[in-house]
């Protein structure tokens, strides 16, 4: 353009000039007297021919820096300025250029700026987010997607990725609605992840041109409504079966057993055993929930842990002795742990009494030592032991090896979910281990005190 221009200017004022040198020329005939006229037009061409190149490459220069400077705010580099030469049209336009390349890189560094903040936030994410192009490929996908479903995503097609088919029927569902659509999809078989997937498709001009698809991961919750209804179903089981029980035994004596002394003397032994049970059922549940929600208080002190054994003997003694088992400590005296002293108890007396339930004949043992800091407590039976397949189960409530051995011994399902409660409670561990026909040690370890 510069050279371009130049020329043209130079050929305009050539062009004048020429015409002048006509119209002198004709003038000279007209005048012949004239000399110092010639003289004059010659001065004249000379200082024109001069002024019109001096002019010439005056501005082709400055429009040739206005080029190269556009040039360089169009490919991004901003640390150019043009110094403006004259306070002409051209210098007019030199200042406003540097001020809209100064407005021009302000956008572009806010725009940058804000596209950085975007990445952040999207890549520190806690879901995984991808986003595909029309024909279901990732163009970009954060950090924890890519943990999801492994690395290099970028490039590869959705159906590569996840082999659900619910993905690719929300993906096909999203762009044939041109809406958002949710749906949930399992990935990981051997240990499997459950995701809550919302696709929100690119819409421009009725025109699908991909979308963002955001995978929530909803394993836990959807373990822990599965653990809600089955505590209700197993509660509401549970309440059922004395309940019924009840119901059918007060109607018999109702309808006319109430007569039949001999009967009605075992009608109501049942009634009794059932409240008893319904009972027991009830305060297991209150007990587990007051521990959930910190109800229960613990007053966290140096308890003597033969002292604690003592006692509990004491109360199960009886119930021992009617089975035929031996109740053996080994306990050094001057042992102890920091515990509250009632939970301790509980504690004891329950896997006490489960060992006493849990084994035809033998011996219940409860022995404790020091290891390092803590206290580990030990209570085995020489009955039939627990299957190794339910041994990961203990401790989850109204899990039972055996639901109708259970009941008949009196159980509600929940002592070993008490246990397990209260020993996290006090900042401690639990553990069952069991040989099947050998018998079961149920141990715990409590800060030593
Ligand atoms: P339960 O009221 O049924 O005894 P627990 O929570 O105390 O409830 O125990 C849950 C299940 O664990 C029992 O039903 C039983 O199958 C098993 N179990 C607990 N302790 C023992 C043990 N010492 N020996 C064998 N099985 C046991």
């Amino acid at each position: 353009m510069s050279r371009h221009s130049f020329l043209r200017l130079f050929a305009y004022n050539l062009f004048l000039l020429i015409s002048t040198l006509v119209i002198v020329l004709l003038l000279n005939e007209l005048f012949p007297s004239l000399s110092f006229l010639t003289l004059g037009v010659i001065v004249a061409i000379s200082s024109s021919l001069f002024f019109s190149y001096y002019f010439s490459r005056f501005y082709t220069r400055r429009l040739s820096k206005i080029t190269s400077f556009v040039e360089s705010v169009g490919k991004g580099q901003f640390n150019r300025s043009l110094i403006p030469s004259n306070a002409d049209e051209i210098g007019r336009l030199e200042s406003h250029l540097n001020r809209m390349a100064a407005d021009l890189k302000n956008y572009v560094d806010a725009l940058s700026e804000e596209e950085g903040k975007k990445g952040a936030v999207v890549s520190s994410m806690g879901d995984g987010v991808v986003v595909i192009d029309n024909s279901g490929m990732v163009t970009l996908a954060n950090k924890r997607a890519t943990k999801l479903f492994g690395p290099s995503l970028t490039g590869k097609k959705m159906i590569d990725i996840s082999r659900d088919p619910r993905l690719l029927e929300l993906i096909e569902e999203g762009q044939s609605r041109l809406g958002a659509v949710n749906g949930e999809i399992s990935i990981n078989e051997a240990s499997p992840i459950i995701l809550h997937v919302t696709l929100s498709p690119f819409i421009r001009n009725m025109k699908n041109l991909g979308g963002v698809i955001v995978f929530h991961d909803i394993t836990d919750l959807k373990k822990l409504e599965n653990m809600r209804k089955d505590f209700v179903a197993n509660v509401s089981h549970e309440l059922k079966t004395p309940l019924t029980s009840i119901k059918g035994y007060a109607e018999t004596l109702i309808e006319g057993g109430i007569d039949d002394r001999e009967n009605a003397l075992k009608f109501t032994g049942v009634i009794k055993k059932n409240a008893d049970r319904l009972s027991r059922l009830v305060n297991d549940l209150l007990t587990l929930s007051n521990i959930e929600l910190g109800k229960v208080e613990f007053h966290i002190r140096s308890v003597n842990v033969a002292d604690a054994v003592h006692s509990v003997f004491s109360t199960l003694e009886q119930k021992g002795i009617e089975k035929g088992l031996k109740l053996d400590s080994e306990i050094d005296v001057s042992l102890s742990l920091l515990a509250d002293r009632d939970r301790l108890e509980q504690i004891l007396l329950n896997l006490v009494d489960n060992g006493i339930k849990y084994t035809e004949k033998g011996s219940v043992a409860v022995s404790a030592r020091k290891e390092g800091g803590e206290v580990v407590v030990s209570v085995s039976d020489t009955g039939a032991g627990i299957p190794k397949r339910d041994l990961s189960r203990m401790g989850e409530r109204f899990y039972r090896v055996d639901p109708a051995r259970s009941r008949e011994l009196g159980g509600t399902g929940l002592g070993l979910a008490i246990v397990k409660h209260l020993v996290a409670s006090m900042g401690g561990t639990f553990f069952v281990g069991s040989e099947e026909g050998r018998g079961t040690t149920v141990r715990f370890r409590l800060p030593a005190g």
